[in-house]
């Protein structure tokens, strides 16, 4: 699956790197795939872990987006993709609470290391599924108040409908990852 590709003027464009992280179910590879794409799939094997590729020209700057869509298994190691990311996407589905309890595990781990490590990468919260709104669980305040008591981002979404929701995210997470390397300054 490759995105589109555009011509590299002076052949170094930057790369970044950004993982996808929450419990089973929340909509990580639909994000994942619509980002990429534009499209949404319905059911995508859950047990696949990918890294996905796109090529951005965002405000006239061309860049490379890493995309890893991860399978978190209780034995699998963190450090893949701690160590690999620039900017770390923790997704739940605002109709599950229990996904929202599992997010809030991600990003205590997440800052933990980021904290451990002297490091400043951006990290954003995400309810997905807000389609689904006449089965909502968490409200916007709840999912905005633990973005704030991780110094997050936070966004909600939808993989289900209009690619600028999921878009928006993506490049809002971009953005966050530019300033914090110094490719950006406003
Ligand atoms: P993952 O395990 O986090 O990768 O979750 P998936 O991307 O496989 O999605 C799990 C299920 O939720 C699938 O049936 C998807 O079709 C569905 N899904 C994912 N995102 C959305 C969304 O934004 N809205 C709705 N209505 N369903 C979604
Ligand atoms: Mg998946």
């Amino acid at each position: 699956m490759s995105g589109k590709r555009v011509s590299h003027r002076n052949g170094n464009s930057p790369d970044y790197n950004i993982v996808l992280l929450g419990e089973l179910g929340v909509g990580k590879s639909a994000l994942t795939v619509k980002y990429i794409t534009r499209r949404f799939i319905m059911e995508y094997d859950p047990n696949i872990e990918d890294t996905y590729t796109k090529h951005e020209d965002i405000d006239g700057t061309e860049m490379c987006i890493h995309v890893m869509d991860t399978y978190d298994k209780e034995d699998s190691d963190p450090l893949r993709y701690l160590r690999w990311a620039d900017g770390f996407m923790v997704v739940y589905g605002i109709t599950s609470r229990q996904s929202f309890d599992k997010a809030r595990e991600y990003l205590e781990s997440v800052t933990q290391y980021l904290k451990a490590n002297s490091k400043d990468s951006p990290v954003a919260l995400v309810g997905n599924k807000i389609d689904l709104e006449r089965y909502r669980q968490i409200s916007k305040v709840e999912g905005n108040t633990l973005a704030q008591e991780f110094e997050s981002l936070f966004f909600e979404t939808t993989a289900a409908e209009e690619f600028e929701y999921v878009e928006d995210v993506f490049h809002g997470i971009i953005h966050e990852i530019q300033r914090e390397k110094g490719d950006r300054h406003v």
